[in-house]
């Protein structure tokens, strides 16, 4: 595969062209409308021009998950941008990224009490309107340092509803440590969204599922995805690997 191929004029934004087919073509067979499903544009390590070209071509959703890279790229790029942090965040940082970025609209990486509660005090602080946040739970059933325990995500959820300036929207998972995802990750985290609806008594559908990257999106709509996170797929190839979790 060529790589410089997403740095070419266009390439980026065709590949989102046919994204957004396979999106709406994967939504379908799933029995729900394109507008359920939400296609987040993983720019990381991409550069400001690439993400502005694939902005011109109409799409404002895009994700980044090294607080200090969105940090730096947010202020050169429009404002009507929805960012999504999907990085691990360090409770140090929180500040930093919710002062930093006005267009923070989601973080999707809430695993704990601590990391929820510095968000909502930066928030507060900040006197900006209520951050949107994911539950991240580790699917993959094997020692990981991201993600709570699916045992344990309907009394995070609890916590993260009661804080005053967080909206709880969902639950995220990234699936197996090396980023790959199964069947069983997607329906781990099916699972989890019925178990948090019963607790806290919502409505499914007021509990999103953000699961799915570019080697799986498809499946995971039509295992019941309605945010998916394609990196690789829209933007070619990263130059350099992911950082070592
Ligand atoms: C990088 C990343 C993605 C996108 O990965 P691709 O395989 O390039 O689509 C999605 N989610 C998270 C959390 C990521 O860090």
């Amino acid at each position: 595969m060529a790589t410089s191929a997403a740095a070419m004029d266009g390439a980026a934004a065709a590949s989102l062209r046919s994204v957004v087919q396979r999106v709406h073509q994967a939504a379908e067979r799933s029995a729900r409308t394109p507008q359920q499903v939400r296609i987040v544009a993983v720019s990381k390590t991409k550069p400001v021009s690439v993400i502005r070209e694939v902005y011109d071509s109409g799409h404002r959703c895009f994700g980044e998950n090294y607080v200090q890279e969105l940090v730096e790229k947010a202020p050169q790029l429009p404002e009507d941008i929805e960012w999504h942090f999907i990085g691990n965040l360090q409770s140090n940082k929180a500040k930093l990224l919710v002062n930093s970025v006005p267009n923070l609209e989601y973080v999707e990486t809430v695993d704990d009490e601590k990391i929820a509660n510095c968000l909502d005090n930066a928030v507060a602080n900040l006197g900006r309107k209520p951050l949107k946040v994911f539950v991240q739970v580790n699917t993959s059933g094997e020692t990981s340092k991201f993600g709570v325990d699916p045992a344990e995500c309907v009394d995070l959820v609890k916590y993260v509803k009661d804080r005053q300036c967080l909206e709880f929207c969902g639950l995220m998972t990234i699936g197996m440590p090396d980023y790959t995802s199964t069947p069983e990750n997607f329906k781990t985290l099916w699972n989890c969204r019925s178990e948090v609806c019963k607790a806290i008594g919502i409505p499914e559908d007021q509990c999103e599922l953000s699961m799915g990257m570019s080697a799986d999106f498809e499946q995971a709509i039509e295992m019941g995805s309605t945010n998916v996170r394609i990196g690789s797929t829209i933007f070619g190839a990263r130059e350099y690997p992911k950082k070592q979790k």
